[in-house]
């Protein structure tokens, strides 16, 4: 287990960790001195031998007294991904095995909640059978950001076709509105501008709170430098806005921080520092 939130577990389900372009690539906003910043404040995150940064690809699993939620399914198998060839048709039973790990089979669990419809985030919704994509989670209510479909249906890839259209025809979708909650414990937040829909994902109990960023931020550099967007956001003025909106409120709430990408152990508490914000790990 990673961590507890009141009763709530946390479980985290790693299909990978592997280098995806370099400092300057990947944070275009990064001005001369910014991988001098990297190397001091954010080692973990580049790769020793190749200088590139290094990503975690993982879910998290949260355990509630009543539910079984998956936020975030990571790349899958057998997945077309033209722009990406590590992420291509692959095969490999890390993540499975990584469920299996923390006691739970994919008929167990109750909700998947995409925090976007990226390919990274949503790739073990379905599962190559037969030649067909079927569910991986039989019995789950898989729960997708209504904006974030509307953006990604209107012109559909791969990603869409392979990982989210075949849940829908499943009739196991529900698109919901960003400030969605699921039982007592999780509530959806909208964090906008990595993706039109985004959202990250408040865990409540017993007076302590935790968030999963979602990819709101990639890397811990981004809480002294939120201005720094990832190439691939896709409203870049919108997702600095929302970076620093949501530093503050985790800084002001005092919760703990889970992010999909940041460095392993991937959780932990900031404070403020200067005019932005400083990681402090867990
Ligand atoms: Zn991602």
């Amino acid at each position: 287990m990673l961590t507890r939130i009141g009763d709530i577990e946390v479980w985290r389900i790693l299909e990978s960790v592997d280098t995806f372009l370099t400092p300057p690539d990947f944070f275009p906003d990064m001005d001369e001195d910014g991988l001098a910043l990297m190397r001091k404040v954010a080692p973990k995150q580049l790769c020793p031998e190749t200088g590139m940064m290094l990503i975690p690809i993982q879910g998290f699993l949260i355990k509630t007294l009543t539910h079984t939620v998956l936020v975030d399914a990571c790349i899958g198998n057998d997945k077309t991904c033209e722009f990406h060839e590590p992420w291509h048709k692959r095969s490999d039973g890390r993540f499975l095995a990584s469920l299996t790990a923390a006691g739970v089979g994919p008929a167990d669990i109750d909700y998947v909640l995409c925090t976007h419809l990226h390919p990274d985030h949503v790739g073990w919704n379905t599962r190559l059978e037969d030649g067909r994509w079927v569910p991986t989670f039989p019995n789950a209510h898989y729960i997708m950001p209504s904006s974030d479909h509307a953006h990604f249906s209107s012109d559909p890839g791969d990603c869409y076709n392979e990982s989210v259209l075949p849940v829908i025809q499943a009739k196991q979708a529900e698109l919901v509105s960003s400030d969605h909650k699921i039982g007592d414990h999780l509530s959806l937040i909208p964090t906008p501008g990595h993706t039109p829909g985004h959202v990250s994902i408040v865990i409540a109990d017993k007076g302590n709170e935790a968030v999963i960023s979602g990819d709101v931020m990639h890397s811990t550099i981004q809480c002294l430098k939120p201005e720094w967007n990832f190439v691939y956001d896709h409203d870049p003025d919108l997702a600095a806005v929302t970076r620093r909106a949501f530093l503050e409120m985790v800084c002001e709430t005092d919760k703990l921080l889970l992010g999909s990408h940041l460095p392993l152990p991937s959780f932990g508490r900031l404070r403020t520092a200067a005019d932005a914000f400083k990681w402090l790990g867990h």
